[in-house]
């Protein structure tokens, strides 16, 4: 029975010759697979138009030009070149494409300025190994997504900030005016870009390097002077004085730009730091990161946390019994179907292979508990089809920890792993501590 959601976000539709398609597709497909996109093959152009334009919007367009082989045309001289064009033209407008070229194409600047100016997202040079090419997509996928919320904390003067330009490309704006507690709020509020004022540097010359040197200082961080005037000697303090650029204060809609392309890369870092590939859910350094900010946010605001992990039962066997492939997909859809009972503000992580982690905010043990256990009904319900005609369901077993009874997410790891021990070890399929267990504790 298939899955009502898709089982991964995005897509990747391929022109290509259909020697090519038969050669590979099997391969792109698996090797996307792992990094939660799915791949459709076209060797008719008419066919892939279609698709594009069908698209919703999480598709990504590959053209291979050898699809050019395919293409009908009779005109005779230089053939290349008027097919090309021909192919150009008939792509749908407002979209943009991966083109793969052979390296005696890639070698003509201008075929690759052509393409350039032909809707490109991006170009490569054949032959590329299908994890190399699924590894690239992966990061065009990374790069194309709306991404998360950049924080960027100002001190000093705001005027000449375009703070509606800002917002539009997902930059929160943060005020400080206080050069002495700086570090205090960018260790609290972990901002991803910190600007400061030509003013308060010429005040306070180690500002960066406190920043910087905190040892739990996100190195992705970038610090950044903001200059009023040209002064180029001003300029080299600040670079040998830990800044990572300067900028010109001047131009609102410049200085929006230049901030916009910055903070855009950093997007970027981030994602390919904290996410995992396969499932697009936090990796153990994002949750850590992610974690301790809920923990911290609980602690001002006076909210409980609940941290959850959990483990699939007997997961070595469905791998040796089914492959390693049905292995993936039954991870894939505990991620899906537990992403799927997520609140706003909840975390959820694969924390390792089959390991994922849970934090609920605003929520006491016994309702965490409550919550992970009709997630665990709803995985324990699903249907997989591992023969045709041979359906199986699979099972988790979980632990709960609290904050504040448990104060770091170090600890609640750990209490919450002790009590994923203790339910594989009272029989699996099952969240521990069960509420009677703690009632009568
Ligand atoms: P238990 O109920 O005690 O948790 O038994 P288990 O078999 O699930 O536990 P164990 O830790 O022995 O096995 C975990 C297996 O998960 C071993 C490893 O090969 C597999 N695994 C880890 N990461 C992946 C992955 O990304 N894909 C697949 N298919 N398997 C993975
Ligand atoms: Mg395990
Ligand atoms: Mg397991």
């Amino acid at each position: 029975m298939p899955s009502p959601v898709p089982l991964y976000k995005y897509r990747a539709l391929l022109l290509s010759q259909s020697f090519f398609i038969k050669d590979n597709a099997a391969e792109l497909r698996l090797h996307a697979h792992k990094y939660d996109f799915d791949m459709a093959f076209f060797s008719e152009v008419s066919q892939f138009v279609a698709a594009v334009e069908g698209d919703t919007g999480n598709g990504l367009f590959v053209i291979d030009l050898d699809a050019l082989h395919n293409m009908q045309s009779d005109m005779l001289d230089s053939r290349k070149t008027l097919m090309l064009g021909e192919l150009l033209q008939r792509l749908p407008a407002g979209k943009e494409y991966v083109y793969l070229q052979s390296s005696r194409q890639g070698g003509r600047y201008l075929l690759q300025q052509k393409l350039v100016d032909c809707h490109c997202l991006a170009y490569a040079e054949k032959p590329i190994a299908n994890d190399v090419l699924v590894d690239k997509l992966f990061k065009l996928f990374v790069q194309q997504k709306r991404g998360d919320l950049v924080r960027l904390m100002h001190l000093g003067d705001m005027s000449g900030m375009d703070e509606a330009c800002l917002h539009k490309a997902r930059i929160e704006l943060v005020e400080h005016d206080q050069a002495q507690t700086l570090h205090l709020r960018v260790r609290e509020l972990q901002p991803d870009l910190v600007l400061v004022s030509d003013a308060e540097f010429a005040r306070t010359e180690s500002l960066a390097w406190v920043l910087k040197k905190n040892i739990e200082a996100d190195p992705v961080r970038e610090i950044v002077l903001l200059q009023r005037q040209p002064d180029a000697a001003l300029m080299q303090r600040a670079l040998a004085n830990g800044f990572d650029a300067v900028l010109p204060a001047g131009d609102a809609g410049l200085l929006c730009a230049q901030l916009v392309n910055r903070a855009s890369k950093i997007r970027v870092s981030k994602d390919l730091i904290s996410k995992d590939r396969a499932t697009g859910l936090l990796n153990k350094v994002g949750l850590q990161q992610k974690a301790q900010e809920l923990i911290r946010q609980a602690a001002r605001e006076e909210r409980l946390l609940a941290y959850g992990v959990i483990d699939i039962d007997k997961f070595k066997t469905i791998n040796d019994t089914w492959g390693h492939y049905f292995g993936d997909i039954v991870l894939k859809r505990l991620a899906v179907c537990l992403a799927s009972h997520l609140g706003e503000r909840d975390l959820l992580s694969r924390f390792g292979g089959e390991e994922f982690v849970l934090v609920f905010w605003d929520c006491t043990v016994e309702e965490g508990w409550a919550r992970l256990d009709a997630m665990r009904r709803a995985f324990g319900a699903l249907p997989f089809e591992v023969r045709a005609g041979d359906v199986r369901r699979f099972s988790f077993s979980g632990g709960m920890a609290a904050y504040p009874a448990c104060q770091t997410e170090n600890a609640l790891f750990l209490r919450a792993d002790a009590m994923l021990y203790e339910a594989k070890q009272g029989g699996r399929d099952r969240i521990c501590p069960a509420p009677i267990a703690r009632a009568a504790a």
